[in-house]
């Protein structure tokens, strides 16, 4: 494929540019760049037309005179622009002298860019000028295309325009006609527009109808192929990983059940235990992903598999993201099994090399059945003797590659069971996780009181203070957090220590205990049980807590400077109260400056307790990229056009189809799916991390 470099316009910088910044190398590439969105230019507005919060929109005109405003840096460009009848003022802060250079008075110009009110009047920041003269014909006047570019493109004099102005002759190009990359059945099936028409109006639309067409078209492809990529990468997968058949259910999972369950399980951890139990029993290799809110009781459940594969001679692991989970994890299931006779052991960064030595020994020879641990557990030298059986909780904490390591400790896979309390919306699910299959806990235990969540701007510190007063006086403990910004780790915990030092000097009859991500291991777990055992009645802490700590007597949570949080990390951390018998509450500290996005956060919040309804909302806030996780776990891929916010219908048609044509035609051998198989080749190629995801 035809490099850019040689492109009209581009050149060595630029190339360079467009490579290192948006990872764009050939013309197709180029082609494949989308705009973000268009811009109305169809028509030109009056000045006296222009009233608050409008788009962008176009003016015809001429200067009137320019006038410096202020001094050194401060310095501003201001000019007098009319449309004839009424002025307004247009305002540059950068390239004073670049401005005066290239704009003269009193010729006519088309004014570009988004008016805004500054005292009381109308003006334009930065606006776009062309000369009347100098504006493309036909067809592009209409919607005209914005490309996203980078800070260092813009300074490389790399901007939208630009963009716009390499790609332009190559669109003409592509007028001749180019194949498709959708068969023909599919294009006329969904009335599709073609992949040249797509391109073309994509980048310059005919008009708002044949955008939308190209939009839809190149959506649909996009989504189509990643179902492709995924669901051929599963079958591929169970045709060739057979999985360990766990045929019986033995004696430690029903003695167990009969002797040691303190409680009776919800319907929904009885519905997931037999999900599993058919999945570990089928010959295939299990994938799959327990969603269950916070407090759902995962670990039984996680508990009560791996004891199934205890049952079948197998080794079972669970892996979680901290130490302080892992540790908890270890307590708790020890109680749980009393004297079962499993051997049930703990490996962390902090295990002694002697405890460490016997370990692998036992792990080695099979006399070690359970073993709970951080990602020391990946590391080479934990070698097991027949591992089966791997739980890795918080999977949205570790990245792709760590889980997969996980994978490789036993010749044939074991099977693998990922929980996470940040519940993935459907459609993120189905894209990331595409062969994945899921299992809901959408039940709590009984008896548990909805939390009580607030939002208190940081004045209501007094009131909070006896509040919190209270809740201790009665029995109960309470969280308090500071956020951790990794940037500013420093100031962070000096946060923290503030936060620790006031509560300490506020409840002077309370032992406080402080826990934070730089404490060494030995530390955490002292102050920790401080914690657990109810001496310290109150824990100030980042968000180490986050995951998973249960201390079911704790009623209080308290974030402070909780703008600073995301949704999920929010739901997450308001999770680790109501575990008890006892009303909780969460309480939400805020400024008083809160961005409306921020307020919006805060409310949900308020509003609901429900995991799902808050992952979704949080999609539609921040947008697929930012949600907790996925950039972490790694998105395999970076969609260009479809979002899953938007098109999740779509979604699921593409995933429909896909899986339809896999099911008649699994090698994709067929003369009408040629293109299928050639295009699945060359995106493979290009993004090999496409469906590697476990
Ligand atoms: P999570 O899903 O957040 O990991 P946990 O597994 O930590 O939740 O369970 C939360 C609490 O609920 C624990 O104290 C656990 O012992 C308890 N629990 C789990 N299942 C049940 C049940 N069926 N009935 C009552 N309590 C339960
Ligand atoms: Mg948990």
């Amino acid at each position: 494929m035809q490099s850019i470099i040689y492109l009209a316009g581009v050149g060595p910088k630029k190339a360079s540019l467009f490579a290192s910044e948006l990872d764009i190398h050939t013309a197709e590439d180029l082609i494949r760049y989308y705009p973000y969105k268009y811009v109305d230019r169809s028509r030109f507005y009056y000045l006296h037309e222009i009233h608050g919060n409008m788009p962008y929109i176009q003016v015809k005109g001429h200067i009137v005179r320019f006038e410096k405003v202020g001094e050194g840096p401060q310095q501003r460009l201001s000019a007098i622009f009319t449309d004839g009848k009424d002025t307004i003022e247009l305002v540059w802060f950068k390239g004073v002298k670049f401005i005066t250079d290239k704009y003269k008075t009193g010729i006519e110009y088309v004014v570009f860019g988004k008016p805004s009110v500054f005292n009381g009047k109308y003006n334009i920041l930065h606006p776009e000028i062309d000369l009347v003269s100098s504006l493309p014909a036909g067809e592009q006047l209409g919607l005209q295309p914005f490309y996203n570019t980078t800070e260092k493109m813009k300074s490389g004099f790399l901007n939208s325009k630009t963009i716009q102005k390499i790609i332009f002759p190559l669109v003409q190009q592509l007028k001749t006609g180019i194949p498709d990359t959708l068969p023909a059945y599919l294009l006329k099936k969904f009335a599709l527009m073609n992949l040249t028409e797509s391109l073309i109006n994509v980048h310059f639309p005919k008009n708002a109808h044949s955008l939308n067409k190209a939009r839809q078209r190149l959506k649909f492809e996009e989504l189509f192929y990643i179902q492709l990529s995924i669901l051929q990468q599963t079958k591929w997968r169970e045709q060739n990983f057979k999985g360990f058949i766990f045929s019986q259910i033995g004696n430690f999972f029903n003695d167990f059940y009969k002797n040691n369950l303190p409680f009776e399980l919800t319907g929904a951890q009885k519905r997931v235990i037999r999900e599993i139990r058919v999945d570990v029993g089928s010959g295939r290799q299990m994938n799959r992903l327990l969603q269950g809110d916070v407090g759902s009781g995962k670990t039984l459940v996680a508990l009560m598999a791996m004891l199934i594969a205890v049952d079948n001679g197998f080794q079972a692991a669970l892996m979680a993201p901290t130490e302080i989970l892992a540790n908890q994890h270890y307590i708790t299931i020890k109680e749980f099994l009393g004297d079962l006779g499993v051997n049930v052991q703990l490996l962390t960064g902090s295990t002694r090399t002697k405890a460490r030595e016997e370990l692998h020994a036992q792990l080695k020879s099979g006399e070690l059945n359970i073993l709970i641990g951080t990602h020391a557990l990946i590391e080479e030298t934990v070698q097991f003797h027949n591992l089966g059986f791997v739980v890795i909780d918080e999977q949205h904490r570790f990245g792709v590659e760590q889980r997969s390591k996980l994978w490789k400790k036993n010749i044939q896979p074991p099977h693998i069971l990922v929980m996470t309390a940040t519940p993935i919306p459907r459609t993120l699910a189905m894209t990331l996780y595409g062969d994945l299959r899921v299992s809901v806990i959408d039940e709590l235990p009984p008896g548990r009181k909805p939390i009580q969540t607030s939002h208190y701007y940081e004045n209501k510190r007094h009131g909070l203070n006896q509040f919190i007063h209270k809740q201790i006086a009665d029995g109960r403990q309470v969280y308090i957090v500071y956020p951790l910004i990794q940037e500013s780790e420093k100031m962070d915990l000096q946060d923290l220590e503030n936060g620790y030092n006031y509560i300490c000097e506020t409840f002077p009859q309370f032992k406080v205990c402080k826990i934070h991500g730089k404490l060494k291991a030995a530390e955490k777990d002292y102050q920790m049980q401080l914690f657990v055992s109810g001496e310290a009645k109150i824990m100030v802490a980042t968000t180490v807590i986050e995951v998973g700590v249960n201390v079911p007597n704790a009623s209080v949570m308290i974030i402070e400077n909780a703008e600073r949080f995301g949704l999920s990390q929010l739901h997450q951390l308001r999770g680790r109260v109501g575990r008890g018998a006892d009303q909780s509450y969460c309480i939400l500290l805020t400024g008083y400056k809160l961005s409306a996005e921020t307020r919006i956060r805060m409310d949900i919040m308020v509003k609901s307790n429900d995991g799902f309804e808050i992952s979704e909302a949080d999609l539609q806030l921040r947008g697929p990229g930012d949600i907790d996780g996925t950039t972490q776990s790694g998105m395999p891929f970076e969609l260009k056009i479809a979002n899953l916010t938007q098109d999740g219908k779509m979604l699921e048609i593409a995933r429909n189809t896909a899986k339809e044509i896999l099911e008649s035609d699994p090698e994709l051998a067929q003369q009408e799916n040629y293109v299928l198989k050639q295009q699945l080749r060359k995106l493979k190629s290009v993004k090999l991390s496409w469906g590697v995801i476990s």
